[in-house]
């Protein structure tokens, strides 16, 4: 199996748009300067452990043969199997894979999994492709990656692109070459293949939870909140939906197509998400509709981007009006925007503590596969609560100790407990 060099280290120049891996890379950079943490282990952790590519062939509907690029980044181990997405998107490469696996590192240690970080993905638009094509792309891929995955390995996930569909082949195709039924293998599957209840609904659920946290925090009440979301799929819709059960007042969302807005409130239920209907939030009646950069500019108390990254940057983190920005997406706002947003003293909940509740309902999932037991749906959302808000207290002290960002606050709870790891088990050899 061919491996990839890591890239190159991180670039010195401030250029934008900025890939996934410069933005993790200096964001490292910003926060290891609050850590008391040796070099070695900074150095180390600026490079994954490997990256992974295939060649993953599939049969087309029409009986031709398409050959995808498939990669498969193992960033960290120190703390417990490397854990991350698989995503199906034509943006995939390698570099992509490395950057997003280094916040899946910071992200278990933040919410203090027993994880490691990884990332993969196949280079494929997946509208392209019907379900047949979908599935047999999945299972070769799959295969593919027999020597690298594995429960106590490297336990996949799903994320842009794929879903819980995805990972019930992805765990077929593996426990088929393994001649037993490995459910562990990969999390996110459907509740009746080994799957956990409340999977799905995680992500959003963990940053509405954060965004919760983060306008008590600044004093503002639940229900005069005002509160804008960019995307409509499991991250946005979800997250939308709770804060509007919980009595904020969600007044615009959007999907790759634009977005509605409404001053007074939307009726988030009455909105299809992309999981039932994609792409058709603009089709729901609503007074006004927008492009997706004017939701970004709205002035709300909260914005939560929810869709992809890199869509606050230097060119409009000057026109944030919101109050305060819940990261849904990964990587949603670029560094410089980050310093922009910083010297504007507009607070930035991070990607790798907000969105965090689909990795842990994930660890959730695989506890319960390995130990053949199922939780209700009722433990899944209190363990999550209670995990979500343990993770938001320990970065919070950092903030009010340490007079940190929130991003600069979360990383240095990350790399404390990576460290720790770190100069406990040494360097071997
Ligand atoms: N892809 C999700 C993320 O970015 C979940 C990963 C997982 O559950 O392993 O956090």
């Amino acid at each position: 199996m061919a491996q990839t060099p890591p890239p190159e280290s991180a670039p010195s120049t401030d250029s934008e748009p900025e890939t996934a891996l410069e933005t993790a890379r200096r964001q490292l950079q910003a926060a290891a300067e609050h850590v008391d943490i040796a070099d070695g282990v900074i150095e180390r952790l600026t490079h994954p452990t490997r990256v992974v590519q295939v060649s993953v062939p599939v049969e087309r509907d029409d009986g031709t043969v398409t050959v995808y690029d498939g990669y498969r980044a193992q960033h960290d181990d120190v703390r417990g199997p490397y854990k991350g997405g698989l995503r199906y998107h034509p943006g995939v490469s390698a570099e992509e894979c490395v950057g997003l696996s280094m916040w899946m590192t910071w992200k278990c240690a933040v919410m203090d999994l027993p994880f490691g970080g990884a990332k993969g993905g196949v280079v494929v638009d997946p509208k392209t492709l019907s379900a047949d094509e979908h599935e047999r792309l999945t299972r070769r891929f799959a295969a593919e990656l027999r020597d690298e995955v594995g429960p106590s390995q490297d336990i996949p996930a799903p994320d842009m692109g794929t879903d819980a569909q995805t990972m019930a082949w992805f765990m077929d195709a593996y426990s088929m070459q393994q001649g037993e039924t490995v459910p562990g293998v990969v999390t996110g599957k459907p509740p009746v293949a080994g799957g956990s209840h409340g999977r799905a609904e995680a992500p959003g659920r963990s940053v509405a939870i954060a965004t919760r946290e983060a306008i008590n925090y600044y004093d503002i009440p639940i229900d005069d909140a005002t509160v804008a979301v960019q995307g409509y799929g499991s991250v946005g819709a979800n997250a939308a939906l709770l804060l509007d059960d919980w009595g904020a007042r969600v007044v615009a969302v959007s999907d790759v197509n634009g977005g509605v807005l409404d001053t007074d409130g939307l009726y988030t239920h009455a909105i299809p998400s992309h999981g039932n209907q994609p792409a058709a939030v603009m089709r729901h009646d609503a007074p006004n509709t927008l492009t997706n950069e004017e939701l970004l500019e709205l002035d709300v108390d909260v914005v939560i981007p929810a869709a992809v990254g890199n869509v606050i940057t230097a060119a409009n983190a000057d026109r944030i009006q919101a109050d305060i920005v819940v990261e849904g997406a990964n990587g949603p706002t670029t560094s410089a925007a980050d310093r922009i947003l910083e010297e504007r003293a507009v607070p930035v909940i991070p990607d790798i503590l907000a969105n965090a509740g689909g990795v842990t309902v994930s660890y959730f999932e695989w506890l319960q596969d390995i130990n053949r037991r199922t939780w209700s749906p009722e433990r899944v959302r209190d363990e999550l609560e209670s995990e979500m808000l343990s993770a938001w207290n320990s970065v919070r002290s950092e903030v009010d100790d340490g007079d940190l960002s929130w991003r600069d606050a979360a990383y240095v709870v990350a790399l404390q407990r990576i460290g720790r790891a770190k100069e406990a088990r040494g360097l071997w050899p």
